[in-house]
């Protein structure tokens, strides 16, 4: 009798434990309403050790009751669903209300935001259909989960379900997908702006003290959550750089307060370094440019720091002079997460004047030489002179450079055998490269099939080590590979 009780709680006990932080803000912050159901709903994958950490039960997400959830078909117990306001300067200009057009926030579990993206119409959709198509749900999943295992700050993709729908976008009608988005907060730049531009003081104060008790616990002032924020963002774009990776729409409705990579679109790791790289098929100004990432970062802290203006000081010159003093620290931040970054890059342990025109002469041979970025620091880690040689269209200036370098870690006290497992550890073999990213697209968009997915997802699980058997996916595009653009069409 015992047993068959116990056995009845554990089926009828809620999929998620939520408790809803942001249901419980102001109704101004956010529009209530319930996904809008799709026709026939196909789970694609779970990520399994994602469910474990939140407390899930990775079969039961699985199940036919699961992906009902993960589709928007069914609501679960304890889930206040809700699109959450926001406002945001788009390419630089300013859109006084965005907002959650495809997506709800279902509730938070174990302090983190459950997200479906692609979930139908809300107030928000302005012009939009609501949905996500199958090709940049993908994307996201693979991308997020590999800078999850790269130990980049990152939101993260739970599950990712097809909808049975079509979605109609620029080139054509595409099939549609849902994906399971799971963050630390989605609260954005443009979550403040939208307040801050309203002149509604009262709810920036709401919103402030809100991220403070979720995210930043030990911040005890507003100027210290700038600051922080400040902090967060510059670490950040610094292992973005660090790691040739582009985020494509560097929009303040795109960055997160939280400190975490989030809105996963025309993305996409660089194969050939060049600082003026971009993806984005709108972006045709290179605003979002690899290069331009780390000003950008500190354009947008700026707009960050303005809607926080009215709780920074008794009056407004002191809370010029307070945001200002602040926003003037990022560039020295960033900096200075990038160069240690750096050093450890080319195995600089104890950092040395001359550093970094050393460390700068190298990214002009590359630049030059039209270097493949994650293979040359992966190659110089191992010791693979040949093999680095050969990514260098200007091998001999490669090769002045490196007899200037060696002669330079001739005076690091660490063992080289240290010294290469070091580097190993932050220069990965393995990122999700362009073309293999389409190729898992075209795969499951024209056969459903979905074993390059499986096997892309793997490998990147584990970027630092070398996996004999997976090599041809460190190798950069060959010719007529290259993935040039990819388009917001999302
Ligand atoms: P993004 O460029 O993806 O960050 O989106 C910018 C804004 O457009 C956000 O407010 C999104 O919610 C909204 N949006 C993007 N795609 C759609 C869509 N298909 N339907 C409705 N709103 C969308
Ligand atoms: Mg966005």
């Amino acid at each position: 009798m015992v047993a068959m009780n116990q056995m009845t709680d554990v089926a009828h006990a809620n999929m998620f434990a939520f408790d809803n932080s942001y249901a419980r803000l102001p109704e101004r912050f956010h529009a209530r309403l319930h996904p809008t159901p799709v026709a026939d709903p196909k789970l694609i994958r779970i990520n399994e050790p994602l469910a474990r950490e939140l407390g899930i039960d990775p079969a039961r997400l699985a199940s036919a009751e699961g992906v009902a959830v993960l589709a928007g078909n069914r609501v679960p117990q304890g889930a206040e669903p809700l699109a959450m306001a926001y406002a945001g300067h788009q390419f630089g200009n300013w859109v006084p209300q965005l907002g959650d057009g495809r997506a709800v926030l279902l509730g938070e579990v174990k302090g983190f935001d459950i997200q479906l993206k692609g979930s139908g119409p809300t107030p928000f959709s302005r012009n939009g259909d609501g949905r996500a198509a199958l090709g940049p749900v993908l994307r996201e999943f693979i991308v997020g989960e590999a800078m999850a295992a790269l130990g980049v700050p990152t939101t993260r993709t739970l599950a990712a379900v097809t909808t049975g729908e079509r979605v109609l976008r620029q080139d054509g009608p595409l099939p549609g997908a849902v994906l399971t988005r799971v963050s630390k907060s989605h609260v954005r730049v443009g979550t403040f702006e939208y307040f801050g531009n309203r002149g509604d003081v009262e709810a920036v104060k709401t919103l402030a003290d809100y991220v403070i008790a979720r995210l930043y616990p030990d911040v005890d002032s507003y100027r210290a959550l700038l600051e922080t924020v400040i902090e967060r963002t510059a670490q950040l774009v610094a292992r973005w750089q660090l790691l040739g990776f582009i985020h494509g729409v560097m929009n303040t409705d795109n960055v997160s307060i939280a400190g975490e990579t989030i809105d996963y679109g025309p993305c996409a790791f660089m194969d050939r370094y060049d600082p003026a790289t971009v993806f984005s098929s709108i972006d045709r100004g290179g605003r979002y440019a690899y290069g331009n990432q780390p000003r950008i970062a500190h354009w947008n802290l700026v707009r960050f720091a303005q809607a926080l203006l009215p709780l920074l000081g008794e009056n407004e010159q002191a809370a010029l002079a307070s945001a200002q003093e602040a926003i003037n620290a990022y560039p020295g931040r960033f900096e200075a997460a990038y160069f240690a970054g750096l050093c450890l890059k080319v195995g600089f342990a104890q950092k040395r004047e001359g550093d970094l025109e050393l460390i700068g002469e190298l990214f002009r041979h590359m630049a030059d030489g039209r270097a493949d970025f994650t293979l040359t620091f992966r190659h110089l880690s191992d010791g693979h002179d040949e093999k680095l040689r050969a990514l260098f269209d200007n091998a001999a200036a490669l090769d002045v450079w490196l007899g200037k370098w060696r002669a330079r870690l001739a005076e690091e006290t660490v063992s080289p055998q240290e010294r290469a497992a070091a580097m190993r550890r932050v220069n990965p073999l393995f990122i999700p490269r362009n073309h293999r990213v389409e190729a898992v697209i075209v795969a499951a968009q024209a056969r459903g099939d979905y074993a390059p997915f499986d096997e892309l997802r793997a490998v990147l699980a584990k970027p630092f080590d070398d996996q004999p058997a997976f090599a041809r996916y460190a190798d950069p595009p060959q010719a007529g590979e290259e993935v040039t653009e990819t388009f917001c069409g999302t």
